[in-house]
């Protein structure tokens, strides 16, 4: 009784692996085709490599006001401010960061830093191909994290934020 029992247990195995064998295949061609992330709202709320913003004149969005380093309970965040002056702009306010680099060794994509950030200046992209064998290469500094100038700025903006960036 108990082979027939293992029997159709194992034929019932064996029509599931079969039936999945012969599905045409889920799996994206990665690494040389990522393919999209499955559903529209997963990818809005995925927290992958962060982005430090520009806002619509192309200035860098941080004002290097810490809150971000302060909110991180990896404490990966760190940041060097600089004052801007008339002639050396890269933020609309007073200071900007002149050095951000996070520590992706340490970061747990907990988010606490995109809250705290009172200009929207950091916010989590989708970029998920963050491992490495490497721990330094984990460090990343602002020329990694910093989007592109907007397409469409106004010629005379995106000259002046080329110049600064
Ligand atoms: S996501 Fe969390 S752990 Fe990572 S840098 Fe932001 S606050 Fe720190
Ligand atoms: S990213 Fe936001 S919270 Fe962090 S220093 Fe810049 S402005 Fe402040």
């Amino acid at each position: 009784m108990s082979i027939i029992r293992n029997a159709a247990a194992i034929a019932k195995g064996m029509s599931i692996t079969l039936g999945e064998a012969f599905k045409p295949t889920e799996v994206e061609n990665y690494p040389d085709g990522k393919g999209p992330m499955r559903g529209a709202q997963f990818q809005e709320r995925f927290r992958g490599k962060h982005q430090l913003q520009r806002d619509e004149n192309g200035l860098e969005k941080c004002v290097a006001c810490f809150l971000c380093a302060a909110a991180c309970p990896s404490n990966c965040i760190y940041i060097e401010a600089a004052d801007n002056t008339t002639d050396h702009r890269i933020s609309s306010a007073e200071r900007y960061a002149k050095v951000y680099n996070i520590d992706y060794n340490r970061c747990i994509f907990c988010g606490y830093c995109v809250e705290a950030c009172p200009t929207d200046a950091i916010t989590h992209g989708h970029g998920f191909e963050l491992a490495s064998l490497n721990a330094t290469t984990m460090v990343m500094r602002k020329e990694d994290l910093l989007v592109q100038i907007p397409v469409g700025l106004p010629k005379s903006n995106q000259e002046k934020a080329e110049v600064l960036a």
